[in-house]
C-alpha cells in the first residue's frame, strides 16, 4: 500500500487567554486537541462538525498558516515541523488552500489575470512572458475564459469567483488543497456546480483534497472519508458509506438527524441534538458531549472515551460505541433533498 500523502499525528492547538489588568492567565482554549489522521493520494477526507469544533484551526495548521502547540505533519514523507524556511516555502506551493468567501479573498484591486500569476511568479513557475499563457491555461481548467482574465473580482458571480479561487490554488500545481467551507457561501444550485468542479479536477490531477464543511449533503457528495469534530477532537472517523449508513457515535447521529427529509414527520422518530456546544474555556469533563448526550451514564462524565477501532474499520471515541441502539432512521438520515435533487439533476445534465 502507498504510503499517506499527509500524516497528522496527535496535532493541537491550544491558545493561552491573557487579560485583566496585570494580563493574568484566564485560560487555556484547546481549539484542537490530539487530532490524528492520514489522507491518502486522491482522496477526499472530510472534516465536519458544528461551528467551534476545531475544523478550519486544523486546516490552517496542516498549512502551517498557525503553528501547533504539539504533535507531528508528515508531507509526502517530509516531517513539516522539522523544516527550515527555504524548504517549507517549497513544501507549500505543494499544499494549497480554496476559501469560504470568495469576495474577501480575492484582492478587489486586482484583475483576474493578476491574482493568477502572483503565485506563479511567487513560486517561480512562469516567467512574466509566460503568465498571459499560464492564466488561460488556469481559467480553462476551471470553466472560465480568456475573456475574463482583465476583469475585477465585483464583475463575477459568487460561483465565478469561486473558480477563481479554486484556479489560484491550482496555478502552483498542488497535490494537497485544504478546501475550508468552499461553497458555504454559495447558492444550493451553484454549490453543486463547484463541488462537481472539484471532483473533475480530482480526477484529472489526481488532488488530494481536505474538505472542511458542516453541510453532511454535500460531504456525502465529495469525500471518501469523513472525521466529524466535536470541541477539537475526532470522536468518529470513517469511510463515507460506513459512517452515513451506520453513525455510531451519538453526535454523528444527531449531525445527520439534523439535515432536513422530505417527511417532517419522521423527524419525531431521531435523535435531536440540544443545546449549544459548551464553551471551549470549560470544556465538559470526561466526554465532552456527555450534557448533550441521550445515551450519557455516569461514566460518560469522569471518562474521556478513547478512539476505538471498529470492526469495518471506523474508529469512535465514545464508551457505548457499537452497543448504542442504531438510530431507527440512520439509512435515510443524511440527504437533504434539495441538494440531493441537484446533483442528481447536474450528474444527468438536466
Ligand atoms: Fe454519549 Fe457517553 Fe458515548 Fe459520550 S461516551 S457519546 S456521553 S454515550
Amino acid at each position: 500500500m502507498n504510503a499517506p500523502l499527509l500524516e497528522v499525528e496527535n496535532l493541537s492547538k491550544h491558545f493561552v487567554l491573557d487579560g485583566g489588568l496585570f494580563g493574568r492567565r484566564k485560560g487555556v482554549v484547546k481549539a484542537v486537541d490530539g487530532v490524528s489522521f492520514t489522507v491518502a493520494r486522491g482522496e477526499t477526507l472530510a472534516l465536519v462538525g458544528e461551528s467551534g469544533c476545531g475544523k478550519s484551526t486544523t486546516g490552517r495548521l496542516i498549512l502551517r498558516l498557525i503553528e501547533p502547540s504539539g504533535g507531528g505533519l508528515r508531507f509526502d514523507g517530509a516531517d513539516m515541523l522539522a523544516l527550515d524556511k527555504t524548504a517549507l516555502r517549497a513544501l507549500r506551493r505543494r499544499m494549497q488552500i480554496i476559501f469560504q468567501d470568495p469576495f474577501a479573498s480575492l484582492n478587489p484591486r486586482m484583475s483576474v489575470s493578476d491574482i493568477l500569476a502572483e503565485p506563479l511568479l511567487l513560486h517561480r513557475l512562469a516567467t512574466p512572458a509566460e503568465i498571459p499563457g499560464k492564466v488561460r491555461e488556469l481559467l480553462g481548467l476551471v470553466g472560465l475564459g480568456p475573456q475574463h482574465a482583465e476583469r475585477f473580482p465585483h464583475e463575477f458571480s459568487g460561483g465565478q469567483r469561486q473558480r477563481i479561487g479554486v484556479a489560484r490554488a491550482l496555478a502552483t500545481h498542488p497535490d494537497l488543497v485544504v478546501c475550508d467551507e468552499p461553497v458555504s457561501a454559495l447558492d444550493v444550485s451553484i454549490q453543486a456546480q463547484v463541488v462537481n468542479l472539484l471532483q473533475d479536477l480530482q480526477a484529472s490531477l489526481g488532488l488530494s483534497y481536505i474538505f472542511i464543511a458542516h453541510d453532511l449533503a454535500v460531504v456525502k457528495h465529495i469525500a471518501t472519508r469523513v472525521a466529524v469534530m466535536y470541541l477539537g477532537r475526532i470522536v468518529e472517523l470513517a469511510d463515507k458509506h460506513t459512517l452515513y449508513a451506520q453513525p455510531r457515535h451519538p453526535y454523528t447521529q444527531a449531525l445527520l438527524a439534523a439535515a432536513p427529509l422530505p417527511n417532517p414527520g419522521l423527524r419525531l422518530e431521531r435523535p435531536i441534538l440540544q443545546g449549544d456546544v459548551p464553551s471551549p474555556l470549560k470544556p465538559p469533563s470526561g466526554c465532552a458531549f456527555h450534557p448533550r448526550c441521550v445515551h450519557a451514564k455516569a461514566v460518560c462524565k469522569d471518562e474521556t472515551p478513547a478512539l476505538r477501532p471498529m470492526p469495518d474499520g471506523a474508529v469512535v471515541a465514545c464508551h457505548f460505541a457499537g452497543t448504542l441502539p442504531a438510530p431507527a432512521l440512520a439509512t435515510a438520515a443524511s440527504p437533504n433533498p434539495v441538494l440531493e435533487r441537484r446533483f442528481a439533476a447536474l450528474a444527468t445534465g438536466e
